[in-house]
Order: C-alpha cells, then structure tokens, then sequence
C-alpha cells in the first residue's frame, strides 16, 4: 500500500485498541505501527524500519516469525476442511492429533484437553469446571478462588478479576465477589527485607493458610497461578515458593490451576514450567506457545483426578453445557500441530533454555551496576529489568515520569522491541525461542544504551 494512503487515519477513527490510551491515540499523540511483514526474530513496519522483537509480540510468538511449514498448513487445512465444531463427539484430524500430541507433552497425571481460543476464555473454562466438579461432589459451597496480587489470567468478567493488576480492575467493577486475592511472590519487594527466599515462601503459604481459615476451607474450590508470574512483573517463584503452597493446598482439597499461558511448551526451557518447579497442577491453561499464536488457540488441560469427576457426573447430569462455536478449529489446530513438530524438529526447548541463561547473564553483566538496578531476574527465556529511583530505599519512580515507556520508546528508535510492564518500573524481555547469541548481544546493547540515555 502507498504511503500516503489514509490508513493512519482510518486507524485513529476507526480502530478501537486493545491496552491504549484512547484519548492520546485519537489525539494522535502515541504512535501508529502498522507492521507489515516479519521473519524470524525480526519485524517490520511499513515504512521500511526494522525491530528485533524481544517480546515476541505479547511473549507468543516462540518458534519465531515466518515459518512456511505452519503457513502451509493452515492454507492446506483451510483448502480442505475450513471449519466444524467438536459438539457431540465431533472433532478433525487435526484436532484428535493435536489433542494426542499436547497430552504426549503434558505431566503424566494428565487427562484430557478442552480447546478455546485465548488464554481468557481457556481460564473462564478451569473456573467453570471447577465449580462444576465441586458440585457433582456435593460441595456447593467450596467455590471461591484464590489468584495472586499482580497474576495476570486474562481480561474477562472472571479472569479479569482472577488478574491482580489495578489497571484491569479499576472502573471495570471488577473483581466479581468470588475472587480472593493474596500476596505476590514477589521477594525483591516484600515487605520484611531480612527474609531469605526460603523465608519468604514460607511466610507466603503462611499468609494463604491464613486466609483459608478466615474464609473457611470448605469455601475455597481452587488457587490459580503462573508458574512464573508474567505481565505482573516477570518474577520467578523464591526458592521453595511451589511447595510450600502446593503443600497447604494439598492440606486443605484446594485445586490448583498453572495458568501456563506464557510458560507452556518450552519457554523455561522445559515442555511445562509444573516441570520446571516441581508443580502438580489439576489443571493446566495453555495458549500462545501452542500455535506460536500463528492462528488463536487455547487449552485447559484437566487432570485424571478431575476428568473422573467430570465423567462421573455425566450420567447424571448429561451433556456438559459449555461449548464454543469455535473450541477446535481445524485451521487453528492444524496451526498447533505444525508448530509442535517445529519446535521438536528445530529442538527449540533446548535453545530457549540455552538462550534464557545466556540472555539473562548478558543483561547482569552489562547493567548489573547501573546506580538505577533494582533487580536482572529471570528463569528460561524470561527477563525482567526493575528499575528503581533509589537502590538503597528501592523506591519507584513516579509514574508521571514514565521511564519505562520512554526507555521503551528509545529502544524502538534503536530497532529493539522490549515491553514496559504495566505495573511498576520494569522492561520485560521474552524473544522467540530461535534468537543467538548475537541477537541477544544486541538487545542488552540497546537496553543499555536507552536506560543510559534516559537515566544517565
Ligand atoms: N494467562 C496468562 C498467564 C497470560 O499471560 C495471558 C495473556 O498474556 C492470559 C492468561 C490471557 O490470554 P489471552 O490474552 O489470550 O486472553
């Protein structure tokens, strides 16, 4: 398209974004992308600018941009057969493989897999099953849900509460009454600084047992959270986090939910991060990582313990009443299977282990003395930056003055695509699993260079 087609302003008067200030954009005050082409770890506006993307669009695109052989595949499935659902025992050939090789993949104690479409619906799914498992067993009362302070589970009624950021709490009315929330594993801000890991972790599961007795453990079905928490800061669990929670769950019959959206197939450099932290979860989210977000598809893997409740409430109960028109998509499953074989063939779980070291070693090395470090932290191909106004206080920057998003900004003028988190001074980095070294190399080069030139 020419350059000086009207695009830019269809987009401010027509395009309703996700995540963007409304007002600034239609103002004309943030900038418009529109990206045209990609490959690799690398893409491309249409202006003709290069980025290398260290966010992998929103931390999905892992096998990286362009592959043909998942292209072709949704084009053959396209040919051949667009669309039926799976009501009533009905599914595809591509959509029995996928669900074969996803539970090939997934924790032994693993059952089946319902499909959706993002991340969102897949965790409306876990929310509606365990409510439903719950009352096949007679337990009307065991429901509420347990969910982090800065997990992210989605933007919907339900997992837009079960999500503990302000942002997508706020004038939304949300969260909904069932919703609890309890403290972040988030050790570089607890509150009591002479804690260890250790300590901290335990102090965690002491807060949520805590909590369980207030409520009543007859009332709480399930607790939910991200192997390593995600858009709420990227922070991995202290030692001994997965533990001593699963422990007081296990104590108390509480399911629990790895929402594995970002960690699932591979991204720690393990196929699930249950496997990476030793998790036994009743029920698994996965999403982005199961097409590389090449079509949208999602999934909520259910556990045996679950599946024979689930099975067993059947005769009873009938036909289970959830479904979507689109739960399975044959394109979107083609889509998964080409990406999984991918993955095997190109051995990208290895990699994304390989590379989530070297990233996360190179950015300590260049930045780990900046006056402004708060915290380099990281597990897998996961890298957080926190920066803070004061080291000795780690107090925050004011959020009028932006940083991250002008350390952003400035990378972008540099051709590197990080993401200011959207709670708190950190620049989140998450690339394809196929980046190099000296792909990585440039990254850190960038990320320096802008926090120099904004924070000196
Ligand atoms: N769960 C986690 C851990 C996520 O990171 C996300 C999205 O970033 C979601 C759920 C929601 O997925 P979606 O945006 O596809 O609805």
């Amino acid at each position: 398209m020419l350059k000086n087609d009207p695009l830019e302003q269809w987009d401010r008067d027509n395009f309703f974004h996700a995540s963007t200030h409304l007002a600034m954009h239609a103002r004309g005050e943030t900038p418009t992308r529109v990206i045209s082409g990609a490959k690799g770890v690398h893409i491309q506006d249409r202006d003709g600018n290069q980025f290398l993307d260290a966010f992998a669009g929103l931390y999905c695109v892992n096998v990286g941009y362009g592959h043909p052989e998942i292209a072709d595949a949704i084009a053959a499935q396209a040919k051949e057969l667009a669309y039926y659902h799976s009501y009533v025992g009905h599914g595809t050939e591509a959509s029995i493989t996928l669900s074969k090789m996803i539970m090939d993949r997934a924790p032994d104690h693993m059952s089946k897999v319902y499909f959706g479409l993002s991340g969102s619906d897949a965790n409306e799914t876990n929310i509606k099953l365990i409510w439903y498992y719950n009352n096949i067993l007679g337990r009307p009362e065991k429901k509420k849900i347990i969910s982090r302070w800065r997990g992210y589970h989605g933007s919907g009624l339900m997992t837009g509460s079960l999500t503990g950021l302000e942002l997508f709490h706020k004038k939304f009315d949300l969260p909904l009454a069932q919703v609890i929330h309890t403290e972040a594993p988030y050790y570089f801000r607890r509150t009591d600084q002479s804690m260890t890991e250790e300590q901290f972790s335990a102090h965690c599961a002491v807060e949520l047992e805590a909590q369980i007795e207030r409520e009543g453990a007859d009332t709480i079905a399930a607790f939910i959270g991200e192997p390593v928490l995600g858009t709420g800061g990227i922070v991995p669990p202290p030692a001994g986090y997965w533990a001593a929670i699963q422990a007081v769950l296990d104590k108390h019959d509480i399911l629990l939910v790895a929402d594995e959206v970002v960690t699932g197939f591979g991204r720690l450099g393990t196929m699930f991060g249950s496997e990476y932290y030793g998790m036994k979860p009743d029920l698994i989210t996965i999403a982005k990582g199961l097409t590389s977000a090449y079509a949208p598809l999602s999934g909520s893997i259910v556990s045996d313990k679950m599946w024979k409740v689930l099975e067993q409430g059947a005769d009873e109960n009938g036909p289970i009443g959830h479904g979507w028109t689109y739960s399975a998509h044959p394109i979107c499953a083609a889509a998964g299977v080409a990406n999984l074989k991918l993955i095997d063939d190109l051995n990208l779980v290895a990699n994304a282990g390989r590379m989530g070291t070297y990233l996360n070693a190179a950015m300590r090395d260049a930045l780990g003395d900046h006056v402004n470090m708060g915290e380099i932290r990281g597990d897998g191909l996961l890298c957080g930056v926190e920066l803070v106004k004061n080291q000795d206080t780690k107090q925050a920057f004011e959020a009028a003055d932006k940083i991250c998003p002008t350390i952003v900004g400035a990378m972008a003028e540099q051709g590197v695509i990080a993401r200011a988190m959207p709670q708190g001074d950190i620049i989140g980095f998450a690339p394809p699993f196929c980046i190099s070294e000296a792909e990585i190399d440039k990254v850190v080069d960038v990320t320096k260079k802008a926090i120099t030139q904004v924070l000196g």
